[in-house]
C-alpha cells in the first residue's frame, strides 16, 4: 500500500504486478516504463519487467491499514487482465468487502470481462457494494466509448470514467448514470498534446448530465486556441506541465472545477 500524488485518491493497492498494453492510452504507461527498467535484476520485485504476476502477499494490504482511505485498486495494472484468474479477482473483491471502512477505485481497460463477471451472481455483492466504484480508462472515441457502453450495462452501484490521457474530442457523451468523470492530459516527455477545449466540453456535459466533474491536471503540452499553453511549475520552469490549478489562465476558470460524488466523501 502507498501514498500517491494522485490527486483523486489517498492510496494505491497493487497486489498484481504487470500488464499489457490494448489501446492508445497505453502507448506511455510510465508503470510498464518503470518496470522495465529492471527487467533481469536479480532479487529486484520486477526482475520480470511488466510480465503479468499475482502478488498474494498484498492482498491483505486495506484490511491492515486502519484509517479510513480511498484506495485506486491496480494503479499499476488492470485487475480484468485476462490472464487474472477469476478467482483471484474474487479475493480481491473479498478484501474490499471485508476492509469496507475504505472505499475503492477499481479502473479498467478490459471492461467487457470487468461487465460480464460483475453481472454474474459470484460477484453480485461486490458490484453493488456502497464502497466500490468501478471505472473505466476513456482515452479516445475508438476504444473509450465503447468502454462507457460496458460500464454501462455492468450493474453495480457506482460508476466513474478516467479521462486521462485524452487524446482527443469525446464528442457528445452520454454520461447517463456515470456518478464522476476525471479528466487529464498526459504527462512525461513524450505527451502527446491535449486540447484542453476537450475538457471544457467534457465539463458542460457533465454539468448539462449531472455527473461530479474533477480535472486533474493538463498534462505536460496544454494547447489553448491552437497555441502551446505555458504554465510555471512548482519550480518556477515555464514547461506547461499543469497540475494546479491556480496557475491556470483566467480562461480556464470553468475546468477549476474539482468535484468529488457525495457518496466518495
Ligand atoms: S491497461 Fe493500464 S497498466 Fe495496463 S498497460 Fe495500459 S496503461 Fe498500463
Amino acid at each position: 500500500m502507498n501514498d500517491t500524488p494522485i490527486n483523486w485518491t489517498d492510496k494505491t493497492w497493487n497486489p498484481i504486478r504487470g500488464c499489457d498494453k490494448v489501446s492508445p492510452g497505453c502507448k506511455h504507461c510510465y508503470a510498464s516504463t518503470f518496470a522495465e527498467r529492471f527487467r533481469g535484476v536479480p532479487g529486484h520485485p520486477f526482475e520480470q519487467g511488466f510480465d503479468l504476476r499475482l502478488a498474494p502477499h498484498k492482498l491483505d494490504e486495506p484490511v491492515r491499514l486502519r484509517k479510513p482511505s480511498m484506495i485506486f485498486v491496480n494503479s499499476t495494472s488492470d485487475l480484468f487482465h485476462e490472464d487474472v484468474p477469476e478467482s483471484y479477482i474474487r479475493q480481491v473483491a473479498d478484501v474490499m468487502l471485508q476492509a469496507a471502512r475504505h472505499s475503492y477505485q477499481v479502473l479498467t481497460k478490459r471492461s467487457e470481462r470487468m461487465r460480464d463477471l460483475l453481472n454474474s451472481e459470484s460477484f453480485r455483492d461486490v458490484a453493488m457494494a456502497e464502497n466500490v466504484w468501478w471505472g473505466v480508462s476513456c482515452e479516445d472515441r475508438k476504444y473509450g466509448l465503447p468502454r462507457i457502453k460496458h460500464l454501462r450495462a455492468a450493474k453495480v452501484k457506482h460508476r466513474f470514467i478516467s479521462a486521462e490521457p485524452l487524446l482527443e474530442s469525446l464528442g457528445q457523451i452520454n454520461l447517463a448514470a456515470i456518478e464522476w468523470l476525471i479528466v487529464g492530459g498526459e504527462s512525461g516527455r513524450s505527451a502527446r498534446p491535449f486540447d484542453v477545449a476537450w475538457a471544457e466540453d467534457l465539463q458542460h456535459h457533465c454539468a448539462e448530465q449531472g455527473t461530479s466533474f474533477f480535472a486533474k491536471q493538463l498534462g505536460a503540452k496544454p494547447i489553448l486556441n491552437g497555441e502551446p499553453l505555458m504554465i510555471p511549475n512548482a519550480k518556477g520552469r515555464r514547461d506547461g506541465h499543469a497540475g494546479d490549478p491556480n496557475q491556470w489562465p483566467e480562461a480556464l476558470a470553468d475546468l477549476r472545477v474539482r468535484q468529488s460524488p457525495a457518496a466518495v466523501i
